[in-house]
């Protein structure tokens, strides 16, 4: 029997700017920056990981920053939302949060749950949507969102498809079941009640394909426990679509593969984990790079433009200093 897939391991998207990205989801969504690497398949150019405080899986936002790189066009095979959970009772706090940072935002409802929606610099639509997670997160240390309103990790992902019918039963053999329909709009969910489990797909057959570019997802990626789960998603998931090889990414283990509507899903391992190569307090600090890479390293920080890691006083920072 397969091990299922629970839902989100992380969201990989385009920005434009590595500052402008840092400070966004570090200073304004409060989100620890976990991760400062290249990218494996392009090592001269970033690859930023967000999440809460040690990179937990379903909680990391990843980034892809290329200076300059013109804006992508949302359309159909794209994932055009990405939807946190905050804590019940905190909307509020976030909607005077994003003002205060001149972050217009407005309010959608869906399936009954309101989702206040945002930009962020590249124009990438963040969601985010009150929900009691059955699992809690580390709360972000060099954050100045009060610890009770943290971002929970993901609540879920919304994809544009021109049709449903081939994404809705690849959806099926990766075990989402339909839970709902709205209009347009049908979301889906895994067994269980791990974060980041639910997937929007909306149909819209007149619009056109979407372009990659800054501001637009690159992929999606689910959870597979280990390195067995993770084989068995391909040979099975290897009979309907084309699968890659294994890819080693230092801190997971990836397959990728095209859904019908042409939205790239991967699937990654829990394990290793972003503690593999820096402690829990120093994440981010350092630019990481595979051993494969070191050789390279000059060349390498001579490519990537400097950034600089801003760290705000948390909650409990604060306290622990007030004792002293
Ligand atoms: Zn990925």
């Amino acid at each position: 029997m397969r091990t299922p897939i629970v839902g989100l391991h992380h969201i990989t998207a385009i920005a434009s700017d590595p500052q402008r990205n840092l400070d966004f989801y570090t200073q304004v969504l409060g989100l620890r920056f976990v991760k400062r690497t290249v990218n494996f398949d392009d090592p001269e150019t970033y690859h930023f990981y967000f999440g809460d405080d040690v990179g937990t899986p379903g909680t990391i936002l990843t980034f892809f920053p290329w200076p300059g790189t013109p804006k992508g066009r949302r359309g159909a095979g794209e994932t055009i939302a990405t939807a946190f959970s905050i804590p019940v009772g905190s909307m509020s706090h976030w909607r005077e949060r994003l003002t205060d940072k001149e972050v217009s935002t407005e309010e959608n409802v869906y399936f009954g749950g309101t989702h206040l929606s945002f930009n962020d610099p590249d124009g990438m639509v963040i969601e985010l949507v009150e929900h009691e997670e059955a699992h809690v997160v580390s709360v972000p240390r060099f954050a100045d969102v009060p610890a009770k309103y943290a971002i929970q990790g993901f609540f879920g992902t919304t994809l544009l498809e021109q049709s449903l019918t081939r994404t809705d039963a690849l959806l099926g053999i990766m075990g989402y079941r339909k839970l709902s329909e709205e209009g347009n709009r049908t979301r889906y969910e895994p067994e269980g009640d791990a974060r980041g489990r639910f997937v929007d797909v909306v149909v819209d057959k007149n619009v056109q394909t979407g372009r990659m570019g800054a501001g637009t997802v690159h992929h999606i990626a689910f959870r597979a426990s280990d390195d067995s789960a993770q084989v068995d998603w391909q040979q099975e998931l290897g009979r309907y679509v084309s699968v890659t090889p294994v890819q080693d990414r230092t801190y997971f283990h990836s397959i990728y593969f095209r859904e019908p509507g042409g939205v790239l899903f991967e699937i990654a391992t829990d394990a290793p984990g972003f503690l593999i190569d820096e402690t829990a307090e120093s994440l981010g600090e350092a630019l990481r790079i595979p051993e494969w890479f070191e050789p390279q390293r000059k060349l390498i920080e001579a490519r990537v433009q400097p950034i600089t890691l801003h760290k705000a006083k948390s909650e409990a920072t604060k306290e622990s200093e007030a004792v002293l």
